[in-house]
């Protein structure tokens, strides 16, 4: 008998248990239950496990730990953090697993932007010396004008789209990275007391050395306006904060941030590729190592970009409105075919919104929406159309039944401006953003989604 001749009792010794795990455990438990979106969104759980990845000689990421992802590298006397989790409990577990390959100090922090996913573990990594912070001279921009305005709902948002407020069954992943609770939502929020950046570069390249590692700082706008990647020429390792990790890319965050700057987004990416990096660690997601993959991957992800910022502009200087260009703007099989431009994180009808909103602001040029109604006006003009409320809300309830959620949701939308209090309504629409939510392969969306049902459902049921 061959080394490769299997008999039956080998099969049942030796594969029995993946047999049964493969085909009955885990279909059992997961996507015999679960839409097709659904499965395509847990399939990405793959990117998110927890590992420790040596990347190179003295470079290791911890994936899976934090929302985020923590590098390390190890000088020659002490180490170099680039991001830091999103909280202590997360960057303490780091912290272990990193002293497990160097009991060196801590001599530098390096934060790729401010987002507290990044930043707020930072206190984890400093022990008796002060470590060097680095950060761009601009850290921060993007939550400073709306704290400045007092704006606060944005936090409620986030916390929304992170999925924060859902209970841990009905959260799958958040497309980039694991369903990690926070401990709580306020821990999205760096702490950044004794943590700020003490060492900051106005633009450009910044040339440092810590622990006799030199490193190169590079100013590049894209996520965030204080954004930058860290180069390490002597591994040829790039670290891309957030302007790179595998998903098409939140050109657009639906918490709502100001406009963030799509055009400069896909230069970044050039000055990226322009690097040649033999290996690129994302901000969340897997490193990519080899050349030739690491080519590929930026390449695509700046053409997808480029490609929806172009077609964007073509669209406006025909006269499309925002809702025109969504459909006119549409990415080619060849991106969008790709796995890892896949609308985990990112969705391209966002982006496609925020290019316009970016350049023009608000009026679509539509002049019928110089004014338009009141929602109240046109909700009850709706009922008018459909016979009457209660017409309008059994067109709902049709809508929902023949699976036509977006529409059960806006006609539900018209019922809630004439009465707030429609409990009926409040149902129909829960059910529908439910159904939406387990279309979407959209992490973000579909924990918004499902945020907003589980709200209206406890409305209803106080
Ligand atoms: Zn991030």
């Amino acid at each position: 008998m061959g080394p490769f001749h299997l008999s039956l009792r080998d099969i049942i010794n030796n594969s029995l248990p993946i047999f049964i795990f493969t085909f009955i455990f885990y279909p059992l438990f997961t996507s015999a239950q679960e839409t097709d979106a659904e499965e395509i969104l847990r399939s990405r759980d793959v990117e998110l496990r927890k590992e420790i990845i040596n990347v190179a000689p003295n470079v290791y990421t911890a994936v899976g730990y934090s929302p985020a992802n923590v590098s390390m590298i190890v000088g020659t006397n002490g180490l170099i953090i680039i991001d830091t989790g999103m909280n202590v409990s997360h960057a303490e577990e780091i912290v272990n697993e990193f002293r497990e390959i160097s009991d060196l100090p801590v001599r530098g922090i390096i934060y790729t932007h401010g987002h507290g996913d990044h930043t707020g573990g930072a206190a984890a990594f400093i022990g008796g010396d002060m470590p060097e912070i680095w950060a761009l001279e601009n850290f921060g921009i993007e939550d400073r004008p709306l704290s400045l305005a007092g704006l606060t709902i944005q936090r409620q948002r986030g916390v929304r789209q992170a999925g924060f407020a859902l209970p841990d069954e009905l959260r799958i992943n958040n497309g980039i990275a694991p369903a990690i609770q926070p401990g709580r939502a306020d821990a999205f929020v760096a702490n950044l007391e004794n943590t700020a950046p003490n060492k900051t570069f106005v633009s450009g390249r910044e040339v440092i050395e810590i622990a006799g590692v030199e490193l190169e700082l590079v100013a590049a706008p894209g996520e965030t306006n204080d954004q930058i990647y860290v180069w390490y020429p002597t591994q040829e390792v790039l670290f891309a904060g957030d302007n790179y990790y595998k998903s098409f890319p939140n050109l657009y965050a639906i918490r709502g941030t100001p406009y963030r700057d799509v055009l400069a987004w896909s230069k970044s990416l050039d000055l990226m590729l322009d690097e040649e990096p033999a290996s690129v660690v994302p901000g969340h997601t897997r490193p990519v190592i080899g050349k030739e993959a690491v080519q590929l991957a930026l390449a695509q992800h700046r053409d997808a970009v480029r490609f929806v910022h172009d077609k964007t502009i073509e669209g406006m200087n025909l006269g499309l409105m925002p809702d025109e260009l969504v459909e006119y703007v549409q990415l080619p099989d060849e991106l969008s075919d790709e796995a890892d431009l896949g609308e985990y994180y990112g969705r391209v009808e966002w982006a496609v919104r925020s290019i316009f909103t970016g350049y023009l602001g608000w009026y679509d040029g539509n002049p019928t929406n110089l004014s338009s109604l009141y929602p109240s006006e046109e909700g009850i003009r709706m009922a008018e159309l459909a016979g009457g409320i209660d017409e309008l809300r059994e067109k709902a309830m049709e809508s929902l039944d023949e699976g036509d959620a977006q529409w059960a949701a806006q006609l539900a939308d018209y019922l809630l401006a004439i009465n707030s209090n429609d409990g009926r309504a409040k149902l129909i629409k829960a059910d529908a953003l439910t159904s939406l939510a387990r279309q979407s392969v959209n992490a973000l969306a579909r924990n918004y989604y499902l945020t907003i049902a589980d709200t209206l459902r406890q409305e209803e049921e106080n």
